[in-house]
């Protein structure tokens, strides 16, 4: 193992690190600590002495386990966590991240303490300053709580320089590799600047670390793609520390191999990598440089990014992984109705639409078929109490033919009334996208509204299947308080039918069993409960250790601003509340969000069941401004055996092992 200093810190660390964020998983939820731990203790006796974690990676499981596999050898490693934490207004909110992670990692102090995801807007906003969270840190500092006050950093070139100048971190953990090397000027100026530097995603967050040709090609005479890219990233002398999130002992070994071999790359491998790099974006007719001016697209497509991961395919033959990526990027090039108005603003003369249409053929699951969805964009309540719900119906071509006459017609599940309940498209072209907007009213109480879609095309081809849901939530009169949290509303604007059906049940038995959703809000909180018929206990007599116990329920709500709910996965702004019955251990459900804070949660026990009660903070939706008019909503109950292993996942939907896409969740209106 090579060792080096780590800028101003002071400490001594090996330059291979391990990245705790893609140990291997049991469940959804759980790392196999069977698996993960070995490989820490392995990991130390090759002499890696760097380990980085932070709240939420592993489902926030990474913390724990790193602190139960290095509790024993607290003085033989360096541990660098992250606080996500950016609300200045609320300091508590971030000590409680701080002692929490402390709690996890077992530890009382933290060497390499983080702002998570740090850019100079996020410096200016809320760390610096009299009342910035900058204060706080010092204060841990000062406590002992904290050694060292660093960040790790998302941001562009000229936003990282200036979190440099500031001189108040020792070290920054920034994204650099083979495929991205946009930040390589501002990594040498923390080096210069006396900051220790660290890189996440030396192997492209996994993509180098996939055997194929085209990427070989480049490596020449190295041995293998991710040695490569270990050592491309380990030979710039800025760098300090390359993690790498190992999965296996078979990673760990070879990873741990490169770097005690490590041979410098010389300055010929280096121009004949990049050359390489440019001469096949070239030849893929793919140059895009990512210089956005074709951005913002009115449609929401994220042209350089498709891009991008259009090149992985194009030009490095990472096929799984362009597609992978692809399925969780917001912005997806199927959004794209190919009006051309980005082709005239981009300097390197790409045809823009072509080549989205090319990505949905090489990328888009869907590619080959057409599609039609309803979207909910509004409702109102009108003075005589008829309800109204605005719907935007989209059909999309995910085929290179274009279509003379696309036809839909509506169909309600329980009769309400659909205006209009058929229109047409005269044209659709390939790889395009048109929309309608139509308005569904009915009359009050409004419950869920099931539309049934039949969508012909040429008069030929018929699709039957389409079928959404959407939901409304009402507001509350009064004001919120825990005790309340129970209180049903007099009349439940909101009932979501189960769509479970008992066949779908696990092996062990089916049993009757289903759940409901309720839904509302006031101006403080989103007011959830689910109602279960069968207490599952069949399933939890062994509850697995930690406090996800064996039947849980998530609930996923998409809370971002209304033009931008339904993009991309659940890293910006989607957030899942996970839900757990109470058992007889006399444990209460506990609630917790996504971004790891936990909310109030009541139970209930009911003849047939029990029913679950939480009040979600606006506040947990994060800060993107969300006008939650409009919301996302999806749900997926999950349970286990006695021994942790997966057994039964029903969705709301139906739409089981999809519930990544957030494009697919039903919509709620809050009215
Ligand atoms: S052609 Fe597609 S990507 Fe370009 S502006 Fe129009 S919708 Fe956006
Ligand atoms: S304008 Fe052209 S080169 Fe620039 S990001 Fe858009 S597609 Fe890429």
């Amino acid at each position: 193992m090579q060792y080096t200093v780590l800028g101003r810190t002071g400490l001594e660390v090996s330059r291979l690190g391990f990245g705790c964020m893609r140990l291997p998983m049991k469940s959804d939820t759980q790392i196999d600590r069977g698996l993960a731990i070995p490989m820490l203790h392995r990991a130390v006796e090759l002499g890696i002495t760097y380990f980085d974690t932070a709240v939420g990676y592993c489902a926030g499981d990474s913390q724990r386990v790193l602190g139960e596999a290095m509790e024993s050898m607290r003085d033989r490693v360096v541990l660098s966590t992250k606080n996500h934490h950016y609300d200045k207004t609320d300091k508590d909110g971030w000590w409680r991240n701080l002692n929490d992670s402390l709690e996890r990692l077992r530890t009382d102090h933290i060497d390499v303490y983080n702002f998570h995801g740090m850019n100079y807007e996020r410096f200016e906003a809320a760390v610096d300053g009299e009342d910035g969270l900058y204060r706080e840190v010092l204060k841990a500092k000062e406590q002992g709580m904290v050694r060292h006050i660093c960040h790790s950093f998302h941001g562009s070139l000229d936003s990282l320089k200036k979190c440099v100048e500031t001189g108040l971190f020792e070290s920054v953990t920034v994204q650099y590799n083979l495929l991205d090397q946009s930040l390589e000027e501002g990594i040498a100026f923390a080096a210069e600047h006396g900051m220790g530097v660290v890189i996440m995603g030396p192997v492209g967050g996994g993509r180098l670390g996939y055997p194929t040709g085209k990427a070989q090609e480049i490596a020449g005479e190295v041995k293998s793609t991710p040695e490569l890219a270990l050592r491309f990233v380990l030979s710039n002398p800025a760098v300090n520390v390359a993690l790498s999130g190992m999965s296996t002992m078979e990673q760990l070994e070879e990873n741990v191999e490169t770097v005690a071999n490590l041979g410098e790359l010389t300055p010929e491998d280096h121009r004949r990598i990049e050359a390489a790099v440019e001469e096949r974006k070239k030849l893929a007719g793919l140059y895009c440089t990512g210089c956005n001016y074709c951005m913002p697209c009115p449609d929401n497509v994220d042209i350089p990014a498709n891009f991008e991961i259009l090149n992985l395919d194009r030009v490095f033959g990472l096929s799984d992984h362009a597609r992978t990526r692809y399925a969780t990027l917001g912005g997806k090039a199927a959004l794209c109705r190919q009006c051309g108005k980005c082709v005239e603003l981009c300097p390197q003369e790409l045809d823009i639409p072509a080549r989205l249409g090319e990505a949905v053929s090489l990328l888009d699951e869907r590619s080959g078929s057409v599609a039609g969805w309803g979207e909910l964009t509004g409702g109102s309540a009108a003075a005589d109490g008829m309800l109204s719900l605005r719907l935007r119906y989209h059909v999309k071509n995910f085929t290179e033919s274009t279509f003379s006459r696309v036809r839909v017609s509506l169909r309600s599940h329980r009769e309400e009334q659909i205006a209009p309940a058929e229109f047409d498209f005269s044209t659709l072209k390939g790889f395009g996208r048109r929309h309608r907007d139509i308005t569904v009213t009915t009359t009050p109480p409004m419950e869920s509204l099931s539309v049934d879609s039949v969508v012909t095309f040429d008069d030929s081809h018929t699709i039957e299947h389409l079928s959404y849901a959407v939901v409304t939530a009402s507001k509350r009169a009064g004001g919120k308080s825990n005790d309340s949290l129970l209180e049903r509303p007099a009349s439940p604007l909101v009932h979501v039918p189960s769509a479970i059906h008992p066949v779908h049940l696990s092996k062990q038995g089916p049993s009757a069993h289903s759940y409901d959703f309720a839904l509302d809000y006031d101006d403080g909180s989103l007011y959830l409960w689910v109602e279960v018929e069968d207490d599952m206990k069949f399933l939890a007599e062994t509850a697995p250790t930690g406090r996800i116990r064996a039947d849980y329920f998530r609930v996923f709500f998409d809370g971002r601003a209304k033009d931008r709910l339904g993009l991309g996965g659940y890293g910006d702004g989607v957030f899942h509340v996970t839900v757990c019955p109470p058992a007889d251990s006399g444990i209460d459900a506990w609630v917790v969000v996504s971004n790891g804070e936990e909310v109030s949660a009541r139970t209930e026990r009911t003849p047939f069941g029990y029913i679950l009660g939480c009040a979600i903070p606006w506040s947990a939706f994060g800060g993107d401004n969300g006008a939650r008019e409009v919301m996302a909503f999806d749900a997926v109950l999950v349970s286990h055996d006695a021994d942790g292993n997966e057994q039964v996942r029903l969705s709301w939907t139906g739409r089981e092992q999809q519930e990544r896409d957030t494009s697919t969740f039903g919509r709620l209106v809050l009215i």
